[in-house]
């Protein structure tokens, strides 16, 4: 809910948003949830009659590149990186294109996708009626000891797919009405969703792409993504190197590579505002998930975005950490944040002067 909209939340929205709620809770059990993906399955998206309209006159950033040629050397040049493999801050090196796995894990060439399903969990700007269209990747470079997709980041969990499949389940989101293509854990595969967008861009895909990361990015990457990738949707997890570190496996250039990486990326597509139908196209959507004990310094970030970016700059406040897989290893990450501690995030966020938030847990704000 939008910051501004929270205070005028009413006891006839309640009722609304309950009924909602059920019919959400309804569909989970029917739909596979965004948190444990399903793995893959020839399963086709239910197709709609009539395809979720986009605004008339959008058009994605990829299919000029597409059009040029562009897209397809784009994607050569990422792919030549993993002779070495750089894509993402970890730089390891490890000779992907000679089937070397490097510190994320991903094997070789090969990639692993876990499941691919028009998704009601993420921003409401991106849901709309159809849902957001999310491909779940496997392996990640940033590996944090509180994920709670660890079986996918971590262990893997998913099935080898070619870019032809990966393409075709690009196209088969969109036939089933979502609103754009959504990837998740993206950076060790870039070069593998752009040869997959150059393959569904001729077959007639057209929806936005998100570009959903950790944000723990590399400069040169980003730069390739420019005139590609519609809506950036970043988390923006730490304030501090040493708790970076700690919780992230040793990535204590997180908070600076992800500040250059928002620059960046506000540059590359701006400030996220939707369409008159209420989707979101383009634009920056930065996540900051609150966490206990402050360890994410959350109030310092906040002050950061409003000093540095446009202060309507979409800020998703997150409430929803819980602890899971080795959070238990550490006690101060070890349970769910409280009222108070979301509440001066929100304050903080509010009073440095940003004006879009989208406040998660508005119902801890009211008195
Ligand atoms: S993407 Fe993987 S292989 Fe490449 S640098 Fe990062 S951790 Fe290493």
């Amino acid at each position: 809910m939008n910051d501004l909209q929270a205070k005028e939340f009413t006891r006839r929205d309640f009722l609304a948003n309950t009924a909602k709620l059920c019919l959400g809770v309804a569909l989970s059990s029917i739909l596979p949830s965004c948190r444990t993906p399903e793995p893959v399955t020839d399963e086709p998206t239910p197709e709609v009659e009539e395809p979720v309209a986009l605004v008339p006159e959008f058009e994605p950033a990829y299919l000029e590149l597409h059009r040029t040629g562009e897209l397809e050397e784009r994607a050569e040049e990422l792919w030549a990186i993993m002779g070495s493999c750089q894509l993402c801050p970890r730089r390891c090196g490890a000779d992907r294109l000679g089937g070397v796995s490097g510190f994320c894990r991903a094997p070789g060439t090969g990639l692993i996708v876990s499941g691919a399903h028009a998704h009601f969990g993420e921003e409401r700007p991106l849901v709309g009626g159809g849902g957001s269209g999310t491909i779940f990747l496997s392996h990640c470079g940033l590996r944090c000891v509180f994920c709670q997709n660890y079986t996918i980041s971590h262990l893997g969990r998913g099935s080898e797919r070619s870019i032809e499949e990966l393409a075709e389940m690009m196209l088969r989101l969109q036939r089933g009405g979502c609103h754009n293509i959504n990837v998740v854990t993206p950076t060790h595969y870039s070069p593998h969703i752009l040869k997959a967008l150059d393959v569904a861009a001729g077959k007639g895909l057209h929806l936005p792409v998100v570009y959903n990361t950790s944000g723990w990015e590399r400069m040169e990457v980003l730069q390739q993504l420019d005139g590609i990738v519609d809506i950036y949707l970043p988390d923006f997890k730490y304030w501090d190197s040493e708790m970076a570190a700690k919780y992230s496996a040793g990535a204590e250039s997180y908070p600076e590579l992800t500040r250059e990486a928002m620059l960046e990326m506000n540059r590359q597509v701006g400030v996220a505002k939707p369409a008159k139908d209420g989707i979101m196209q383009r634009g920056l959507m930065i996540r900051h998930l609150v966490m206990p004990n402050d360890v994410g310094g959350s109030v310092r970030l906040v002050q950061w975005i409003a000093e540095e970016l446009p202060q309507d700059t979409y800020v998703n406040i997150m409430a929803q950490y819980t602890p899971a897989h080795r959070a238990y290893d550490y006690p101060e990450i070890s349970r769910r944040i409280n009222a108070e501690e979301y509440r001066e995030v929100v304050d903080g966020a509010r009073s440095v002067g940003l004006t879009n938030l989208d406040v998660q847990a508005y119902w801890w704000l009211e008195d």
